[in-house]
């Protein structure tokens, strides 16, 4: 039994799932919905920190070896977090979006993902992640959003991302400046 009955039976299913443009598979409005409405809750398995970092470390090492792994993990508080990594999280398919047309809400520790603004018919739908910027370089971005931050990093953590990035980007070229033996890294002189 799916635990997604927030569907009113009089309007109809709130989505669908069907292939993406942004990546893979994707969850689509299949009517009108208003802004705030209830789409579907993500569903998951309520696990303690431990077990959470425990699941992080093996699926970080799953991407070395393979070159990608899916994080399904949502802190709930200071001592759960969700791991929704399971077939009837329908939630589990939305992509992220850097300009996203849904929020995860908490709600006594149930994720709801929810409507930010009117989404019409047919539109894709995507929250924010709201992964850390801690580890922005293992989650690349293509939401194809005219305002990506390029990484899937939480929003609030963007102007952290955008240091980090720049100074990645400075490293980068002292280390060719050194390699072409150029003096003229970090100096006009
Ligand atoms: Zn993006």
């Amino acid at each position: 039994m799916s635990q997604n009955d927030v569907n009113s039976p009089a309007v109809g299913p709130a989505y669908e799932i069907r292939r993406s443009n942004i990546h893979g598979t994707g969850v689509f409005a299949a009517r009108d919905l208003r802004k705030g409405e209830r789409i579907l809750e993500y569903l998951g398995e309520r696990i303690s920190k431990e077990e959470s970092e425990r699941r992080g470390l093996a699926l970080m090492e799953k991407a070395q070896h393979d070159g990608g792994a899916a994080v399904y993990i949502f802190t709930l508080d200071d001592e759960w977090d969700l791991d929704g990594d399971q077939p009837d999280n329908d939630a589990r398919l939305i992509n992220h979006s850097c300009e996203p047309n849904c929020d995860a809400w908490n709600y006594d520790n149930r994720l709801f993902i929810e409507a930010r603004r009117a989404i019409k018919k047919g539109e894709e739908l995507g929250f924010n992640y709201g992964f850390s910027v801690d580890t922005w370089e293992d989650h690349p971005c293509r939401c194809g959003m005219p305002k990506c931050a390029g990484y899937i990093v939480a929003r609030e953590e963007w102007p952290k991302l955008r240091r980090a990035m720049m100074a990645k980007l400075r490293a980068a070229s002292v280390e060719r400046a050194k390699k072409s033996g150029s003096r003229a890294a970090g100096s006009d002189a």
